[in-house]
């Protein structure tokens, strides 16, 4: 169904609109037009209110046309329409229409993901206003004689003045809440008029660039000289190498030719260096967005983009569906990381649709990482990706010495080695920082009755509650279920509890006895709940206040500590033994990238490793060669296993509160993918399980899952569409929580 030109409509054939609606369902709902509203105005990705069973909806129209055979048989008419224009431009609108077909996702709950939450109820989007407005000759002849007639208009003319005669929307807004509506009447005046950015004396641009290394400037040059078409570049850069220098060059180059940018990281708190660092060099032309703002900032920051008010928009994963009103570049940094990749509802991949989103508007997409993902290095290697290489760090800095400590006949205090112990004391004596990673925070991971053997357990999952010292509490680290740590056995009744093992709360009770308090601040998710806190953390890391950092991955993520000179890793062993199958890469990215947090510019740093695995392959690469190594060696791997990227993958979960009911479910899943299988010729298909997830049951539900393997690509997509909507259709599908899950990120 296509739009037609309003002017050759036949009378007596209504035209429809076909609805997407947040509901789970994989289809669209067909509408007549809200009452009055001439089929001219109607268009995609206008969002209209409609009737949806008892209540009303907000939906975006996604096609429009005369009704047809496949029209439902009495559609109802809309309420009304939200929008004057649409929301998406058109290459936009099908990127969000490709995404569902290749997640194979109801289309309504693509649109809500893609729609920041005020936009997902009525909210009503004001008309855009300029960036900018001037004062004309006009203006500065009336103040005088407004002075009378209309005081709040002379007064706003005082203050163009009192700012060379330009001023930003935002500036003006901020003047009071009546100026927007004494600005349209001046413009309509001709005492004022629209103006860029560009004209507002720039209070910015204070961050004197330094001039570009080699391969720095290498790295630039095959970007800035294809800005207008399509084209993914691999920037992989050594930890310090400079990668962000070279985003901010590249941006620089973006906004020159008038275009914008949109740049995703992984976590807004986490990467407020990178962010700090573009609003230094750009100032109020960068807008943030992320989870953390509340719905009118973010809704600002979406309209900023829009319009084009703004020119950089930097935000987390739901970022990659803020229009652009002058689509420019995209830049994904830390493209490895695992939060571009949803793990709930619509389970996209930020990373991936960022690559499509750029091909979709003809523009370049650099995906920056010291420790790309395989599935990115496969595709840099078979040349679809262009390879860009920041082979050594920025500046004087080295890459840091690496030492494996073989704790195997070393007796540990609260999980370290006397060798690790005594190198902190010798870091810290010298006046330099030490960061000791660890990842798993509480106190300790099992609480132990020496008296029976019984470990404490949760009630609704099959996992050992984690011992938090602090507030004597119990928790499980998987469904957040918590308990006051029992004063005796919950089995025997017994008083010899003891918590084995180390997590982050531990360690820093060690170190802190140690060192004294003060020196020491633990960086994870229990210390970095409240508001402000990380920051502070951060800043005490910074400012040199605290000698020894203690902490969770969140410790290895983008910061740059000028002063850590040694970086410890305490239990890197426990992920060598996970059954998913990213474990071997998520443990190879995390050391690298935990180890690139040693070395100040002028010193060299130090990592120690403890394992009790001392030979394992990976730990030697880890020594004697690069990344760049390891990830030939892992893809190698993964080639002979048949795993992504050198297959494709999906993933249908189950889940229920009986055990059977998610078995029998995927049991018939299986049987209709058998079937379907020969009818839509997707035999080299394999298919593996009804199997339990690795955590059968958590938060009281028992969870199976069904794989779905295959080194055709689209015969698994064309499989996926054979079955997907009478798996949504079966009256069972409504007695399990199930999901698909296209390019999984875990199995579990
Ligand atoms: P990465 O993002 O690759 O880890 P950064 O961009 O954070 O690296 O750069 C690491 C450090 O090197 C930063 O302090 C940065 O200011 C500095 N730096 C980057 N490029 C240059 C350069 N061309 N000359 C001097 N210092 C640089
Ligand atoms: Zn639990």
């Amino acid at each position: 169904m296509t739009a037609r030109p309003s002017g050759l409509e036949d009378a007596s054939v209504e035209q429809i609109m076909r609805v997407a609606i947040d509901v789970p369902l994989r289809r669209l709902f067909d509408y007549l037009p809200p009452p009055g509203v001439s089929p001219a105005r109607l268009g995609a990705g206008l969002r209209v209110c409609v009737p949806f069973g008892r209540g009303v909806r907000v939906g975006v129209v996604m096609q429009t046309g005369p009704a047809g055979e496949e029209t439902h048989s009495a559609p109802r008419r809309a309420r009304s329409l939200l929008d004057e224009t649409p929301l998406w431009p058109a290459a936009l609108l099908s990127v969000i229409e490709w995404a569902a077909a290749y997640y194979h996702h109801p289309i309504g709950e693509v649109v809500a993901a893609a729609l920041p939450p005020s936009l997902r109820r009525a909210a009503e989007l004001r008309p855009a206003m300029p960036a900018a407005y001037r004062v004309t000759d006009a203006g500065r002849a009336s103040i005088a004689p407004l002075q009378r007639r209309a005081p709040r208009q002379a007064a706003l003319l005082q203050v163009f003045l009192a700012h060379d005669g330009v001023l930003t929307r935002d500036a003006l807004l901020a003047e009071g809440r009546a100026v927007r509506a004494s600005l349209k009447t001046m413009v309509g005046h001709g005492l004022i008029e629209p103006a860029d950015r560009d004209a507002v004396a720039p209070e910015y641009a204070r961050d004197a660039p330094p001039s570009l290394s080699e391969p720095q400037a290498a790295a630039v040059v095959p970007v800035t000289r294809r800005l207008f078409e399509f084209g993914t570049f691999l920037l992989n850069g050594v930890t310090g190498s400079g990668k962000t220098e070279v985003y901010l060059r590249v941006v620089e180059a973006v906004l020159a030719a008038r275009r914008q940018a949109l740049v995703l990281v992984p976590e807004i708190g986490l990467t407020a260096q990178t962010v700090r660092r573009f609003q230094a060099r750009f100032g109020a032309r960068v807008v943030l967005m992320h989870s953390g703002l509340g719905d009118a900032q973010r809704l600002l920051a979406y309209e900023k983009m829009r319009t084009g008010a703004a020119d950089i928009g930097i935000g987390t994963r739901s970022s990659v569906w803020v229009p652009l009103a002058r689509p420019g570049i995209i830049i994904v940094d830390e493209e490895h990381d695992q939060s571009y990749k949803q793990q709930e509802g619509f389970r996209y991949s930020a990373r991936d649709v960022a690559v499509m989103r750029a091909r979709h508007e003809s523009i370049p997409v650099v995906l920056g990482s010291a420790t790309p993902s395989l599935e990115s290095q496969h595709n840099a290697d078979a040349g679809r990706y262009t390879c860009l290489h920041l082979p050594v760090r920025a500046g004087p800095a080295s890459l840091p010495a690496l030492k494996i400590i073989d704790v195997r006949t070393s007796a540990l205090r609260s999980g370290m080695s006397e060798f690790v112990l005594t190198a902190i004391s010798e870091t810290v004596n010298r006046g330099e920082q030490a960061l000791v990673f660890l990842n798993r925070r509480g106190y300790a991971p099992t609480l132990f009755c020496d008296a029976c053997g019984g470990v404490a357990m949760c009630k609704r999952c099959d996992a050992r509650m984690t011992c938090h010292a602090r507030d004597r509490r119990l928790q499980c680290h998987h469904c957040g279920a918590q308990r006051p740590t029992p004063a005796a056995c919950e089995q025997c009744g017994a008083a010899e509890l003891l918590p084995l093992g180390q997590g982050t709360e531990r360690v820093a009770e060690l170190l802190e006895a140690r060192f004294g308090g003060a020196r020491v601040v633990r960086i994870d998710r229990d210390t970095t709940r409240r508001r402000g806190a990380l920051e502070a953390a951060l800043q005490a890391a910074h400012s040199g206040r605290a000698s020894i950092l203690i902490g969770t991955q969140m410790l290895a993520k983008g910061h740059h500590f000028p002063g850590v000179s040694l970086v410890a890793v305490l239990n890197a062993d426990a992920q060598l033994f996970s059954v998913d199958l990213r474990a071997t890469e998520r443990l190879a990215q995390l050391l690298v990238q935990v180890a690139g947090r040693a070395g100040r510019a002028d010193k060299p740093g130090t990592v120690l490793i403890q394992t009790r695995l001392p030979e394992h392959w990976l730990f030697r690469a880890l020594r004697h060669q690069g990344y760049a190594q390891m990830s030939r060696a892992m893809l190698k791997e993964r080639e002979s296993a048949d795993l992504p990227p050198f297959c494709a993958l999906a993933l249908v979960r189950a889940e229920a509160a009986t055990a059977e009911t998610p078995w029998q479910f995927l049991q018939r899943v299986a049987g209709t993918i058998a079937v379907e299988k020969d009818r839509v010729s997707a035999r080299e298909v394999e298919v593996f399980g009804p199997l339990p997830a690795p955590l059968v049951r958590r938060a009281g539900h028992f969870r199976w899952q069904l794989m779905l393997q295959s080194r055709q690509r689209p015969a698994l997509h064309r499989l996926l569409d054979a079955v997907i909507l009478q798996i949504e259709a079966w009256p069972e599908a409504r007695r399990v929580r199930w999901s698909l899950d296209v390019d999984p990120a875990e199995l579990c």
